[in-house]
C-alpha cells in the first residue's frame, strides 16, 4: 500500500488542492478590492466630496502645536479618484415635483 506511485499521486493531489486554494484566496481578495468604494487621493470616499465643487467634507484629527488633538477639515479641494460606473450611467435627477 506504500508503493511509490500512490505516494506520488497523493502528493500531487495535495499540491493541486493547495494551489487551487491559494489561487482562490487571491481571486477573492482582488474582487474585494474592486468592491471598495472609489477613493480620492486624499484617502476619503467619493461620498464625502461635494458633488458640485469637489471639496472634501471629511474631518481628520491632527495635533496642534501644543500636542492637543483637533478636528480639521480635510484640505482636499477636488476629488481625484476614479468615477464610479453608476455615476456615469445614472439618469439626470428629476425635478422635485416628480418625486413621490
Ligand atoms: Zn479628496
Ligand atoms: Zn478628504
Amino acid at each position: 500500500m506504500f508503493d511509490p506511485i500512490s505516494l506520488a499521486v497523493g502528493a500531487g493531489l495535495v499540491g493541486i488542492g493547495w494551489a487551487s486554494g491559494r489561487f482562490g484566496r487571491r481571486t477573492t481578495r482582488r474582487s474585494q478590492v474592486e468592491l471598495q468604494p472609489p477613493l480620492c487621493g486624499c484617502g476619503h470616499d467619493l461620498a464625502l466630496h461635494d458633488r458640485a465643487e469637489g471639496v472634501c467634507h471629511a474631518e481628520i484629527v491632527r495635533k496642534d502645536r501644543v500636542g492637543l488633538r483637533e478636528w480639521v477639515r480635510c484640505n482636499c479641494r477636488r476629488y481625484t479618484g476614479p468615477t464610479p460606473l453608476e455615476d456615469l450611467l445614472a439618469p439626470p435627477a428629476l425635478p422635485p415635483e416628480y418625486r413621490g
